[in-house]
C-alpha cells in the first residue's frame, strides 16, 4: 500500500469499526485534492440509525454504502435519519438520495444550503459586496471564484438526471445548542461557522465524543471560507475552534476524515499556530510585494501546485482578518482589491 503523509489521503479501506458505545465508523472513497476517503459514522439504536456524511454521489459511494450497510446488518430502510455536517459535496453528495431510498430525515445545521433553486450548482449568493458588480461572475477580491470544476457540476447535472444524485432538503435545522437523540443519548448541536458557514459539531457528553465534521481535522488544517461565511472567516473559525476546546469531557474526537483522535486540545493548539504563522506571513512578504493582490499574496503562502481560486479565497480570508484588525489597508485597483499589510501593527495573537 503506498505511503501517505496525511491521514486524509488514504483510501477507503473495507472496515466497519465501533469507535464508541453505538457508535461505528466506515469509508467511503472520495477523489478530491488531499483526500483519499469520507468517514461516515453510523449511530445504532433500536429503531436503526443515523447516517452521519454519507459521501459523494454517485454509482460507488451507493454501492459501497450498501455493502457497508449490510455489514453492520443495518437494512436501509432501517436508516432513519441522515446528518449532514456542512455544505461540502463529500459530505452532503449522497445524503438527499439515502434519505429519500429510507424515508429518514435529514439533519442539518441551519444555515445548512447546497443549490439554487433551478440550478445545479453550489449557492454563492453570499460572495459579499466586490468592487466588481456581479457576485456571481466574480469575487470579492476580482479573481476568479472558487467553484467546483465544470467536470464536477456537469457530474452533479448528469447523475441528477439518472436519479442518483437527490438534492437534499433538510426535514430538522438545528441552532446551536439544539439537542438531538442519537445513539439512545443526547447529543449537543454546536454551530462552528469557518470551514463553512454551516458547519455542525454534535458533541455526545455523556461518552464523551465529538462529530467534528471537517472542522477539527486530525493531520490537515481545514480549509478557511474566504466567501460566503460573513465578513471575517478565520474569526469565526477560530472562535469556533475556542468554542469545542472548551467543552466539557470530549474524549475522543471523530472527524470526517483521517483516523479518530484524543487529544482535541493539542490538534487545537497546532491549528491556532499554523493560522498565527500565515498571518505573521503576510506582514513580513507584504513590505517586499507594496500594495499587492490576493493572488499575489496567495502565492507567497501557498506552494505552486496550490495556486488558484481555493488558495486565493483562504488568503482574502486572511487579509481580511488583518484589515479588519485594523493591520491592513484596501484599495480597489482596476476592479480588483489590493492590501498593504502594515508590519508590526499587529500586537500579540490574532484573535
Ligand atoms: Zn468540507
Ligand atoms: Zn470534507
Amino acid at each position: 500500500m503506498p505511503q501517505h503523509s496525511k491521514q486524509e489521503q488514504e483510501p477507503a479501506t473495507e472496515e466497519v469499526t465501533e469507535v464508541g458505545p453505538g457508535v461505528v465508523r466506515f469509508q467511503l472513497p472520495i477523489q478530491m485534492p488531499g483526500l483519499g476517503h469520507v468517514n461516515t459514522y453510523a449511530l445504532l439504536d433500536e429503531r436503526g440509525a443515523a447516517i452521519v456524511d454519507p459521501g459523494m454521489p454517485g454509482p460507488l459511494t451507493w454501492r459501497t454504502l450498501g455493502r457497508r450497510l449490510r455489514q453492520l446488518g443495518v437494512p436501509m430502510r432501517h436508516v432513519h435519519t441522515v446528518i449532514v455536517t456542512h455544505s461540502h459535496p463529500d459530505h452532503f453528495g449522497s445524503a438527499g438520495r439515502l434519505a429519500r431510498e429510507a424515508g429518514a430525515e435529514l439533519v442539518t445545521q441551519s444555515a445548512f444550503r447546497t443549490f439554487r433553486p433551478g440550478r445545479d450548482g453550489p449557492d454563492q449568493r453570499d460572495a459579499g459586496a466586490g468592487p466588481v458588480g456581479n457576485p456571481f461572475a466574480t469575487v470579492p477580491w476580482g479573481g476568479r471564484p472558487p467553484r467546483p470544476p465544470r467536470s464536477r457540476m456537469m457530474m452533479f447535472r448528469v447523475l441528477r438526471l439518472a436519479g442518483q444524485f437527490v438534492v437534499p432538503q433538510p426535514t430538522t435545522r438545528l441552532d446551536d445548542g439544539d439537542t438531538i437523540k442519537l445513539a439512545g443519548r443526547e447529543w449537543t448541536a454546536l454551530h462552528t461557522p469557518g470551514h463553512t458557514l454551516d458547519h455542525l459539531c454534535l458533541h455526545d457528553p455523556e461518552e464523551g465524543l465529538l462529530l467534528s465534521g471537517d472542522h477539527v481535522l486530525p493531520t490537515i488544517t481545514p480549509h478557511i471560507a474566504g466567501m460566503g461565511a460573513g465578513p471575517d472567516p478565520l474569526s469565526s473559525y477560530l472562535s469556533s475552534l475556542r468554542r469545542v476546546e472548551r467543552l466539557e469531557n470530549v474524549q475522543r474526537v471523530l472527524p470526517a476524515h483521517g483516523h479518530p483522535f484524543d487529544d482535541l486540545a493539542g490538534r487545537v493548539k497546532a491549528i491556532e499556530r499554523h493560522h498565527a504563522e500565515r498571518l505573521e506571513q503576510l506582514r513580513s512578504v507584504s513590505g517586499a510585494l507594496g500594495a499587492a493582490t490576493v493572488e499575489a499574496y496567495s502565492r507567497e503562502l501557498f506552494r505552486p501546485a496550490r495556486w488558484g481560486p481555493m488558495a486565493e479565497s483562504e488568503t482574502y480570508a486572511h487579509l481580511e482578518h488583518l484589515r479588519l484588525a485594523g493591520e491592513a489597508e484596501r484599495h480597489e485597483q482596476g476592479g480588483r482589491f489590493v492590501y498593504l499589510v502594515a508590519p508590526g501593527a499587529g500586537a500579540g495573537p490574532a484573535t
